[in-house]
């Protein structure tokens, strides 16, 4: 297998090119974990690291705007993420280990496209969008409509994750991300919950719910949503909107839970917002 290191992007199209059967990695952290599993390797491995403008971190007028291959540990570490997207630094907090966060990247872990993707319910709700790069030119498209199921993106042939942009979510002043997992530390989420409330005198005035672990992609309520808006945060108000989120789950049954217990934990997770 060779190993490809380019340091501009016209470098990178140069590669693509002449390599068409290359395999861009970030951070490698799933990468070559599912190279192990499968006992497959592409004929060219294509390392993004050295791309210096996938690596920077700007506020724009439109928002926050992450080079795809920043790291987690990156982001943890940034002030612009502390101040600005609380949601998004709290998931990071929990994912994997300090080694896992040193090496893997945003762009990686949306790539992956896993439903457990602990970055994911934050940035569906925070209304990000990828820009995917090529020599053809830079798209534009909604996570949400970017990640198709496990695994599954709509990135085209020689077109990578170029950045993600985060618009303003200053309106918000209640900001959850809960992780269920089967222990403490490097844990898979067996279900996540994240939750962006806007709420003045008590009352929530705007909702936004995701669940991670759930479904085939990040799945999000908008009759959990609605059960929350112009209420109050009482027990009695979330058990009802509890119940609306865990019939909108499609969870799966595996190694790690029965999907009867993901769908119990998913409506649970909700009570947590209590005040
Ligand atoms: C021990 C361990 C624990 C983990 N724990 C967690 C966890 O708790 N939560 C969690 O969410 N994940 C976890 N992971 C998974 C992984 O660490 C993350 O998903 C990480 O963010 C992947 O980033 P990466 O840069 O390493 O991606 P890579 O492994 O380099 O790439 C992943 C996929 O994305 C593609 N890709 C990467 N960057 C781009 C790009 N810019 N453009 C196009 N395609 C691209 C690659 O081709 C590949 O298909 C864990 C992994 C390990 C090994």
């Amino acid at each position: 297998m060779i190993t490809l290191l380019p340091e501009t992007l016209e470098d990178l199209w140069e590669i693509f090119h002449h390599q068409p059967d290359y395999k861009p990695m970030a951070g490698g952290t799933d990468l070559l974990v599912r190279m192990g599993v499968d006992k497959k390797q592409p004929p060219a491995l294509v390392c993004l690291e050295k791309i210096h403008d996938l690596k920077t971190i700007k506020k724009t007028r439109d928002g926050i705007r992450i080079g795809s291959g920043v790291t987690l540990t990156e982001l943890l570490k940034n002030d612009l993420i502390q101040e600005n997207l609380p949601i998004l630094h709290t998931a990071i907090s929990t994912l994997g280990s300090p080694l896992i966060r040193n090496m893997g990247t945003l762009g990686g872990n949306i790539c992956t496209a896993s439903p457990a993707g602990d970055t994911l319910p934050a940035l569906y709700l925070l209304g990000a969008r990828v820009t995917l790069y090529s020599d053809r030119g830079n798209r534009i498209l909604p996570l949400d409509e970017f990640i198709q199921g496990p695994g599954r993106t709509l990135l085209a042939d020689k077109e990578i994750l170029g950045s993600i942009l985060i618009p303003p979510g200053d309106r918000f002043n209640v900001h959850h991300f809960e992780k269920v997992g089967q222990r403490k530390a490097l844990a898979i989420a067996v279900v996540s919950l994240a939750a962006l409330l806007k709420v003045h005198g008590g009352v929530v005035e705007e909702a936004r719910l995701a669940w991670g672990s759930v479904g085939p992609t990040i799945v999000r309520s908008r009759e959990a949503e609605k059960a929350l808006e112009g209420r109050k945060l009482t027990l009695t108000t979330l058990n009802h909107a509890a119940d609306l989120a865990r019939s909108a789950v499609s969870p799966i049954s595996d190694v790690r839970a029965s999907a009867d217990y993901r769908r119990r934990v998913a409506g649970n997770l909700l009570l947590r917002l209590a005040v």
